[in-house]
C-alpha cells in the first residue's frame, strides 16, 4: 500500500543530514557543555556555533537566542516569565483568539492569577486587524503575543504592522513563529517582535529542541531554575545533540526555503483549485493568499473530520482535522469556530500539509481517493442531498 505524509504541521521526519550533524553528540562528543574540561569545551563549541547560526537566520544577535525544549516551552516562557517580570507595571496582556494552546493556555492561568486577558477576534479568513489591537490597548497593557500563521488554517498575521503599534507604546510583543519558520523568511528586527517562538520538529529537525528569541533589554522572568545555563535564563544541561540538530535543520532551510516554498505553493493552489471542482460543498478555510506555502484547509460539509482522517488513514494517506469526536473534548476546534464556522462544519475540516518529501505523485493519489472517501461517508450521512 502507498503511505503518504500529509501531515507536516504536526511534526516533520528528521532529515537525514541533521541526524548525520547529530550523531556524533551522542557517544563520541557527548560533554556537558558547562564542564571545564576537554569535553566540555568541545560540547560548549558546538552550542555556540550552533546559536550563532539559529540567531543569524533570523537577523538576531547569539546572545538573544535561548534554546529550550521546543516551542511549548518556548511560548509558556514568553507569556508567564514576561507576566512575572512585568506584573507590577500593569496586568493586562492582548492575544488573538486563534493562538496555539501553548499560548492561550498559559494566558488563561494568568488569568486565574488576576491578570486581564483580552483575546482579540480574527475576521472570516482568521486575520486579526491591527485596528482592533488599537482600540485593545490600555495603561495596563504589558504584553501582546500573537502568532505568525495559525497551525489548522495556515492564515499569516501581519506581525510587522501589529508589532511596529505595540513598539509605539512600549510594550513587548511576542510571536509564535513555530509554523512559519522555514517556509518563509523571518528577519525578528523587520518583524519588529520582541520575543518569538521556534520549534526544531516543525522544520526538519528533531523533537524535544527549540528556541526563544529575546530581543536585548527585555525583561523576562525565568521559570526554570538549578543552573546558570543560557545565562541563567533557563537552568537545564544542554541538549547538545538537538541543539546541533536545530541549527543543522536550520541551515538547511536556509539553502531549501527558495525551492520548496515554490514547489509546495504550486501543490498547494493546485489543491484549493481541484478539490471543490472534484467535491461538492466545500469551503475553504483560512486567506486564499496570505497562507502557509504548505498549507490546505477545507471543511467538508456534512461529513465528520475523523472519519474521514480515519478512512484515509486506511488507505495510507495521514492527513489532520479540527473535530475531535473521539477525543476528550466533544468541541471542535476554536480557530474554526473564531472564523465563523458553525458546529458542524467546523467538526468536517481537513487540514493538508505538505513538505520537503512531498511529490506531486503524493497529491495525485490523494485527488483519487478523496472523492471517493467523501462519497462513501456521506451516502451514509443523513444530512447530505446531493447537489446542495
Ligand atoms: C507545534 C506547535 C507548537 C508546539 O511546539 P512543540 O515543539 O511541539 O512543543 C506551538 N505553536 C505552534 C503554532 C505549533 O504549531
Amino acid at each position: 500500500m502507498e503511505k503518504i505524509y500529509l501531515d507536516y504541521a504536526a511534526t516533520t521526519p528528521t532529515d537525514p543530514q541533521v541526524i548525520a550533524a547529530m550523531e556524533p553528540y551522542f557517544f563520541e562528543k557527548f560533554g556537558n557543555a558547562s564542564s571545564l574540561h576537554a569535553y566540555g569545551q568541545e560540547a560548549k563549541k558546538a552550542l555556540e556555533d550552533s546559536r550563532q547560526a539559529v540567531a543569524e537566520s533570523i537577523n538576531a544577535k547569539p546572545e538573544e537566542i535561548v534554546f529550550t525544549s521546543g516551542g511549548t516551552e518556548s511560548d509558556n516562557s514568553a507569556l508567564l516569565g514576561v507576566a512575572y517580570a512585568l506584573e507590577k507595571k500593569g496586568r493586562h496582556i492582548i492575544t488573538s483568539s486563534i493562538e496555539h494552546h501553548a499560548v492561550s493556555e498559559p494566558a488563561k492561568l494568568l488569568e486565574k492569577r488576576g491578570f486581564r486577558i483580552t483575546y482579540l477576534p480574527v475576521d472570516k479568513y482568521g486575520m486579526v486587524s491591527p485596528e482592533d489591537l488599537k482600540q485593545a490597548i490600555s495603561n495596563e497593557t504589558i504584553f501582546i503575543s500573537i502568532m505568525h500563521a495559525n497551525n489548522e488554517i495556515g492564515t499569516i498575521q501581519p506581525i510587522a504592522e501589529l508589532a511596529k503599534i505595540a513598539k509605539e507604546k512600549g510594550i513587548y510583543f511576542h510571536t509564535d513563529a513555530v509554523q512559519t519558520f522555514g517556509h518563509i523568511p523571518i528577519n525578528v528586527n523587520e518583524l519588529n517582535v520582541d520575543l518569538l517562538s521556534l520549534s526544531a520538529h516543525k522544520f526538519y529537525g528533531p523533537k524535544g529542541v527549540g528556541a526563544l528569541y529575546i530581543r536585548k533589554g527585555t525583561r523576562v522572568e525565568t521559570f526554570l531554575l538549578g543552573g546558570d545555563q543560557e545565562r541563567g535564563r533557563r537552568a537545564s544541561t544542554h541538549n547538545i545533540s538537538g541543539i546541533v540538530g536545530c541549527s543543522r535543520a536550520v541551515q538547511l532551510c536556509l539553502e531549501n526555503m527558495e525551492n520548496e516554498t515554490k514547489l509546495q505553493t504550486a501543490l498547494r493552489d493546485r489543491l484549493i483549485k481541484e478539490i471543490p471542482a472534484k467535491v461538492d460543498a466545500v469551503r475553504l478555510n483560512g486567506h486564499p493568499t496570505k497562507r502557509l506555502p504548505n498549507n490546505v484547509n477545507f471543511s467538508i460539509k456534512y461529513i465528520e473530520g475523523e472519519s474521514m482522517l480515519l478512512s484515509l488513514d486506511m488507505l495510507g494517506i495521514a492527513v489532520s482535522t479540527g473535530s475531535a469526536c473521539t477525543s476528550t473534548s466533544l468541541e471542535p476546534s476554536h480557530v474554526l469556530l473564531a472564523i465563523g464556522l458553525d458546529h458542524e462544519t467546523a467538526h468536517g475540516s481537513l487540514r493538508i500539509t505538505m513538505g520537503r518529501w512531498t511529490r506531486e505523485s503524493d497529491i495525485d493519489y490523494l485527488m483519487e481517493k478523496l472523492p471517493m472517501v467523501v462519497k462513501k461517508l456521506r451516502a451514509m450521512s443523513p444530512l447530505y442531498e446531493p447537489g446542495k
